[in-house]
């Protein structure tokens, strides 16, 4: 969890963001030099683990591992110049504080996270043979002193039941970027760290992190963040249809993504597929199925980057997804 202060957002701020917001549009266009690839949990962090009936019974830090691997050869093929972070190649534990202070670290221009889908799974029930159980029954006969207690003993056949983890139906890939109303949580990672914005040299300067000035230009970062995230989302989201896997689109989500929040750059998450799902716990598994998820990745980066670095006048005043 990130350590909370207490800041928020004046009016003065917004009125700030605003007069700056033209600015930003107009400044050069950003290099793109490094990427950081996050491979999801990792050592004793294992993430999702296959419970259905049936299942390879894989765990998620593999899985993201090995796509994570694949992305990174693929990014640094299709990308010579640029340089590519991997936050881990191994299976060691990294709390998700420690894998935004790598990507912080080395100063990324984009970060990207690895996961793979879990969901809560139904419990199924099937007969699978019976068994012979024995019960009784108590009558009294008689009354007073001569009263008599009765027990028979009886047998009956009852089901012997087996229980099991239904697998989900849902599959497919789906890309979370931190929400748009979480940008205070952006804004305090950046507080919290001791990095500042990127691209402005801070060494000689005396920062007031509760200066309105501070704050507005923090905002203005964040928000521009979530554009390029979003942004970025939808490209990979576009390859995904490319490479006919089922799109489950670009989500914001507030919970479960500190990883997101801390990190100083956008940042996009990939849900790659459903462990929880025997097709897609199979494709994730196999080297085919990292291979095409992790090229189709690095096509969505690149074109990412080519936008970013070459945008079009006409779309330079305001970024549009690439649909
Ligand atoms: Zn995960």
């Amino acid at each position: 969890m990130l350590k909370i202060k207490e800041s928020g957002i004046s009016l003065f701020a917004a009125f700030i963001l605003s007069i700056f917001c033209l600015n930003i549009s107009a400044q050069t266009p950003k290099k793109i030099r490094t990427i950081i690839v996050d491979a999801g949990h990792g050592g004793t962090d294992a993430g999702a683990h296959g419970e259905y009936e049936g299942t390879l019974g894989s765990l998620e830090k593999h899985i993201t591992l090995a796509i994570s691997n694949k992305l990174v050869a693929e990014l640094k093929k299709q990308l010579p110049d640029t340089k590519i972070v991997p936050t881990r190649t191994t299976d060691i534990y990294q709390a998700p504080r420690e894998k935004a202070r790598i990507a912080n670290d080395n100063r990324g221009d984009l970060f990207i996270c690895i996961h793979a889908d879990a969901v809560a799974l139904k419990t199924g029930s099937r007969i699978i043979g019976y068994k012979t159980e024995t019960y009784t029954t108590t009558k009294y006969i008689g009354k007073g002193k001569k009263k008599k207690k009765i027990v028979t003993p009886h047998t009956r056949e009852v089901p012997i039941k087996q229980y099991f983890k239904i697998p989900t139906t849902r599959k497919g890939t789906s890309t979370l970027i931190f929400a748009a109303n979480k940008t205070n949580d952006k804004i305090r990672a950046m507080q919290n760290s001791d990095l500042m914005i990127p691209d402005v040299d801070d060494s000689t300067l005396n920062i007031n992190y509760d200066s309105p000035e501070w704050k507005a230009n923090a905002l203005l970062y964040t928000q521009n963040y979530f554009k390029k995230s979003y942004k970025l989302g939808s490209l990979i989201q576009d390859e995904i249809t490319n490479m006919g896997r089922e799109n489950l689109g670009v989500w914001q989500r507030e919970k479960g993504i500190a990883v997101l929040q801390a990190t100083q750059m956008p940042a996009v998450l990939i849900e790659t597929g459903f462990i929880a799902n025997p097709e897609d716990e199979r494709y994730l598994n196999s080297e085919k199925g990292q291979q095409e998820i992790a090229e189709a990745i690095a096509k969505a980066i690149k074109k990412y980057k080519d936008q970013v670095e070459n945008p079009k006048p006409a779309t330079q005043l305001n970024e549009t997804t690439s649909k």
